[in-house]
């Protein structure tokens, strides 16, 4: 898609810089020793991960991409963008592990189809093509401004991105099993698992994990407990919602949950349905002191909001726009989360149900079905809310002097023309 481009040769000065972010160590020392140890860079917009800042604001940084300061006027030597600058993108809900499948499932054919497409054709490709894919995903992310992921994990594939020390990492290891008798054994998988990123040797990146729970309808009730009483502190995120027979399953246990558990030879028998939506029912069992990330949200209701809200210590809400259309065809409901106060942030989900990885694609899809939201409420979710759903507060979603967040240029926003996101640190 041409919404999101790799930096291209129409960038701006000073090209050198973001240039040599892609160059051999040698090769960007010795570039250096061209360039001014520090920068003065302004837009006509720059958006802080928070809120615009006031007109003339220029971002003093270094060589790093560390912001040293926010100057209130443009001295002498700044370097004017067009657009828009902001921080680097988080991209809360991702599966690298899965990039080979762009493509291999149709549109608009319902969450239960897409599972079963997935988990029957997920291995169809060899190491080798995954491996591609995987890293080409991973490049493209890169290119497209993003500078953390929540990534989620079945697997250890994802060990030799994180080793490339270009992107921070949250490596959610998902725990997978609805066969109640089966539970210690998936979580002893998913431990297993966990332990190996957990051991992986640390890089100039932050690298965390956490063990999380696949969605409401792959997770007994046992697996549910393991996963909550391992480590109580970490963050937790769940596909949440993201089809109606979901809460039918949960309310009356029927619909196309039980077909897809059917299809798959797991034995259910012992599942009780509540009467009430899933988000209540496995909320009701599990402890409400560490954070959560609810992905998707497609059917949340305005009482399941309120119910969190009523709980839950830290809560945050992903939404992934292109995925839902793709699978279902169908956005949560924006407004109604926005009215209640809901700490949104972002999400590209996979490539199996995505044309790309890009942020801005997401917020653009946002834009077109809700046009009352503001540009600036877009980019705190797909920045600073981003960060602090995975934790990374510290380190990105914020212009503020002493960070190294990433910045953006963004070109064609508030225009009749699709936005481009152009990597300038
Ligand atoms: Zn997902």
């Amino acid at each position: 898609m041409a919404l999101c481009r790799a930096l291209s040769a129409n960038l701006r000065e000073p090209l050198h810089l973001s240039v040599i972010l892609l160059l051999p160590e040698k090769q960007f020392k010795k570039s250096f020793s061209l360039a001014l140890i520090t920068m003065h860079i302004t837009a006509p917009r720059i958006h802080n991960g928070r809120k615009w800042l006031p007109e003339g604001t220029t971002i003093s940084l270094n060589e790093q991409g560390k912001i040293l300061s926010l100057l209130p006027t443009p001295p002498e030597g700044t370097i004017f963008y067009d657009g828009v600058l902001a921080p680097g993108f988080v991209n809360v809900h991702c599966h690298l592990e899965l990039s080979h499948m762009q493509g291999v499932i149709p549109e608009h054919t319902g969450l239960i189809p897409f599972l079963k497409d997935v988990s029957f054709r997920r291995n169809e490709h060899t190491e080798a093509q995954k491996t591609e894919a995987r890293f080409n995903a991973f490049n493209q992310m890169f290119s497209n401004g993003i500078v953390a992921v929540g990534d989620i994990a079945n697997t250890t594939d994802t060990l030799d991105l994180r080793a490339l020390g270009h992107l921070h990492f949250h490596s959610f290891i998902e725990a997978l099993g609805f066969t109640e008798v089966n539970a210690a054994r998936s979580f002893g998988f998913a431990v297993k698992t966990y332990e190996a990123f957990a051991t992986q040797e640390p890089g100039n990146k932050i690298n965390n994990q956490s063990i999380t729970p696949h969605a409401p309808y792959s997770v007994s009730g046992k697996l549910f407990q393991a996963i909550d009483a391992y480590q109580p502190g970490s963050v937790l995120s769940i596909h949440n919602q993201e089809s109606e027979a979901e809460d039918q399953y949960y309310r009356e246990k029927t619909g196309g949950v039980q077909d897809l558990l059917q299809a798959m030879g797991i034995d259910d028998s012992y599942f009780v349905p509540t009467g009430k939506s899933s988000i209540r029912s496995y909320m009701a069992g599990l402890g409400h002191g560490r954070p959560y990330i609810f992905v998707h949200n497609t059917y949340t209701s305005r009482e399941d909001v309120q119910y969190i809200k009523a709980g839950v210590r830290e809560a945050y809400w992903c939404l992934c726009p292109n995925a839902n259309l793709y699978i279902e065809n169908r956005l949560p409901d924006v407004d109604m989360l926005v009215s209640e106060g809901a700490t949104l942030c972002i999400g590209t989900d996979s490539l199996a149900s995505n044309h790309q990885l890009c942020i801005l694609s997401e917020l653009y899809s946002l834009k077109q079905h809700y046009p009352a939201l503001e540009w600036e409420q877009l980019l705190k979710w797909a920045t600073h809310n981003g960060a602090i759903a995975l934790q990374m507060q510290d380190v990105a979603g914020v212009l503020e002097p002493g960070m190294s967040p990433g910045i953006v240029q963004l070109l064609n926003i508030d225009t009749a023309e699709r936005p481009i996101v152009k990597r300038v640190f």
